[in-house]
């Protein structure tokens, strides 16, 4: 497995490109740690797509070179890699047997009998394909034919890395949850480098331990999800990772915080003085999740009305108006609302500031 390194990587569909719009993958420079498991997020054209046929060989990158622990693989083609990829839909041999699919990849390389069966028969197992290794790919469902295309981008243990197309797109949706659980369960047995494109969030979020958010062909963040849920380091991410995403409002410097049409919302005192220090336009930030919602007996907050309650089963999210901007808060349903004047607590441990569109940060 291998370290992969993107350095001053860019492309353009365009034969001349004539500014930045042009470009599908904008200058990026990063490191993708060896034996981690990586997955693309972004809406659709944010240029996931072409970062992976990059990074596999698929595509050449008008700009800047792909290095795999530390050798240049920028002009190899795909099969000089050492890697191996799961595309959106199964590419299996039809008339070959699953055991003869999966087998397939290891005979092409010479491995000896004895290993190519005792891989089979373990990636059979992690994928449950044991009881139709006998059987023709063609007569099983389109969910056993991914597996198997799975499988054959896992049988390999030398492979620098995996890469996976979307590769759940034409699963079944209620056999999704359990292949992304394997494959997380795979990557913590095997240590393999995998890089996943996805445009669900769940998807990226269950399965991987970085998850690489991209937008307008730009890296906005790396993070655990952890992180991009608690401190998304650009409104984009904010709103576009959670359900729903971050509150983000327009603001400027308060006394211990910031102003939202005149509503004090303080901030944390290391915070502070980044405040008074940040250039551009500032938004203060809040996950649904964080806001608190109180009647007038509790002390501090700011008045709000409330608007709509959708109950979601387990929850529910409350949109109030503060002046002529809408929150979402997210309460959990045992949680009872509360009844007559309104107000709205914002935790100053939550409540993230950015100044055009970056997060400010106190440390
Ligand atoms: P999706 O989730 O819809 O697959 P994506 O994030 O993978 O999108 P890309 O497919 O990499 O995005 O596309 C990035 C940009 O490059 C888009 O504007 C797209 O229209 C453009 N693009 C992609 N492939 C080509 C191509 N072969 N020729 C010209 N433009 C292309």
């Amino acid at each position: 497995m291998a370290l992969i390194e993107l350095k001053n990587l860019a492309h353009s569909y365009h034969p001349h490109p004539a500014g930045e719009n042009d470009y599908a993958l904008r200058r990026m420079n990063h490191s993708w740690q060896d034996g981690r498991a990586y997955a693309l997020l972004g809406p659709s054209g944010c240029g996931k797509t072409t970062l992976l046929n990059i990074i596999s060989g698929l595509q050449k990158p008008s700009e800047g070179q792909v290095l795999f622990d530390g050798l240049e693989v920028t002009a190899l083609p795909p099969e000089q890699r050492n890697i191996a990829q799961v595309f959106q839909f199964p590419v299996i041999y039809d008339t070959m047997t699953v055991f003869d699919n999966l087998a397939f990849p290891l005979r092409n390389r010479g491995v000896a009998v004895t290993q190519v069966r005792r891989r089979v028969k373990e990636v059979a197992e992690m994928l449950e394909l044991s009881e139709v290794l006998n059987k023709r790919a063609a007569n099983l469902s389109a969910d056993a034919k991914q597996k198997i295309s799975l499988g054959r981008g896992l049988v390999r243990s030398d492979v620098a890395a995996i890469l996976f197309d979307e590769p759940l797109t034409v699963i079944d949706p209620h056999l999704k949850w359990s292949l992304r659980r394997k494959l997380k369960q795979i990557h913590a047995r095997f240590k393999l480098t995998m890089v996943y494109v996805t445009h669900d969030q769940l998807e990226a979020l269950t399965f991987a331990d970085q998850v690489v958010v991209m937008h307008a062909g730009q890296v906005v963040q790396i993070g655990s999800p952890q992180e991009l849920f608690e401190t998304p380091s650009h409104t984009f991410v904010g709103y576009f990772i959670g359900s729903p995403g971050m509150n983000i409002m327009p603001c400027r410097l308060g006394v211990n915080g910031v102003q939202v049409e005149g509503f004090e919302i303080a901030l944390e005192p290391r915070l502070l003085q980044a405040a008074a220090d940040a250039q551009g336009n500032l938004e203060v930030g809040i996950r649904p999740e964080f806001l608190q919602l109180a009647d007038t007996a509790r002390p501090g907050g700011v008045p709000v009305e409330l608007c709509t309650v959708e109950d979601l089963g387990t929850y529910r999210i409350v949109t109030v108006a503060m002046g002529s901007q809408q929150l979402k808060i997210k309460l959990d349903e045992a949680v009872p609302l509360p009844g007559g004047s309104l107000r709205v607590h914002f935790p100053p441990a939550w409540t993230r500031l950015y100044a055009d569109s970056h997060l400010v940060s106190g440390d």
